[in-house]
């Protein structure tokens, strides 16, 4: 047994799951309480009518296969906030434990804590140094009921990519005392690799890959965690019996195969190109101090009237991210790349608002 899960919640380690019909797909199915006829006869409608597979085999090596793991290390939720979810309420105890972030980041992990009753301790970022964590700072701010280190990169919504060299170091420390969480979600806008093939030297290591960003499929609610064998055979214990809605599973299946995966790379191609356009044009305004290099698909952006910019993207009909409430981002605001004429509509925005003429 992996020993970080001497880490998770001993209730839950001694829980009995919740027993879900078996998926015998060659019997024919009364005993799961369903109704035997369909709502609708509509073939876009077909199978609706059955509970859908948990963790079906052929999703989770389709999984397994798009991110470059085994099947084993896999299991899939709505969207990387059910990894985040189920984390934290395996492995945290309500008025006891505590995980452990590196803000401004992005806030689920937060509001997962709270909502778990667990304490979160705060260790920001250096922006001095583009946003980088400060690994030594982490490690001594660490206490024996951290139970999860979130780290985010790229990092939302500064956009920068995290030194791995410090996410190996806080791995290597912190093994069985912590799990390191490091939340991927935007790794395809970025030159850089993946942390999946860093499982083998890290059983503390957990990877979240979501479908939501560069395959277009937020809607879908789907994400990947990845892990350690163990703990994914724990996370099945917490997770909802049918977690993924049966429409998830197939446009899932049909929206990442290999055609696909190949527009969503051009698509990608398009959102890089389109970062690089607006941020050299924004940084050239009398409005914007800074904007900061990004290797997501949105950028932040330090105004000197971040008001004034939240009124010209909302008069181009857009609106935009204000996360000025978060440590250390005073007057940032985060844009999201949207199409080429979304992108001009706010760049003549904050043209016009600059009192720069167009
Ligand atoms: N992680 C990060 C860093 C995010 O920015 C987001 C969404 N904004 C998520 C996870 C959650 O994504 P989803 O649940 O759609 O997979």
């Amino acid at each position: 047994m992996n020993p970080i899960l001497n880490l998770a919640r001993p209730d839950i380690l001694s829980l009995q799951p919740y027993q879900h019909a078996a998926w015998e797909p060659t019997l024919e199915r009364m005993h799961a309480n369903e109704m035997p006829w369909r709502a609708d006869g509509d073939a876009s409608h077909a199978g609706l009518n059955r509970y859908p597979e948990p963790q079906p085999d052929v999703l989770i090596e389709h999984l397994a296969k798009l991110y470059g793991t085994s099947p084993k290390n896999v299991i899939a939720g709505r969207g990387s906030d059910e990894g985040i979810d189920l984390l934290v309420r395996a492995f945290c105890r309500a008025g006891e434990d505590s995980v452990l972030i590196c803000p401004p980041t992005f806030g689920m992990y937060k509001v997962s804590a709270r909502i778990q009753g667990a304490g979160v301790i705060e260790v920001p970022l250096i922006k001095e140094r583009g946003f980088e964590l400060d690994v030594q700072v982490v490690l001594a701010a660490w206490r024996e009921n951290v139970k999860i280190v979130f780290v985010c990169t790229p990092n939302n919504p500064t956009g920068n990519l995290l030194d791995r060299a410090s996410i190996e170091v806080l791995c290597a420390q912190l093994s069985n005392k912590s799990l390191v969480v490091v939340d991927e979600a935007y790794i395809e806008f970025a030159n850089a690799p993946s942390m999946v093939q860093d499982l083998e030297r890290f059983p503390n290591l957990v990877i979240l890959r979501t479908l939501s960003k560069a395959y277009a499929l937020a809607g879908a609610r789907c994400g990947a965690l990845i892990a350690h064998e163990d703990i994914i055979s724990l996370l099945a214990r917490v997770i909802t019996p049918y977690a993924l809605p049966t429409h998830t599973i197939d446009s899932v299946l049909h929206l990442t195969d290999d055609q696909h995966v190949a527009e969503s790379k051009k698509r990608i191609e398009m959102i890089l190109a389109e970062r690089a356009r607006v941020s050299e044009a924004l940084a050239s305004l009398p409005l914007i101090r800074e904007v900061w290099p990004s290797h997501s698909n949105f950028i932040l952006v330090d105004c000197v009237d971040a008001d004034a910019v939240l009124r010209a993207a909302l008069s181009a009909g857009l609106i935009i991210r204000d996360p000025r409430s978060q440590l250390g981002l005073g007057s940032s605001l985060r844009i999201s790349i949207g199409t080429p004429d979304q992108n001009d509509r706010l760049i003549r925005g904050v043209t016009q608002a600059s009192g720069v003429p167009v």
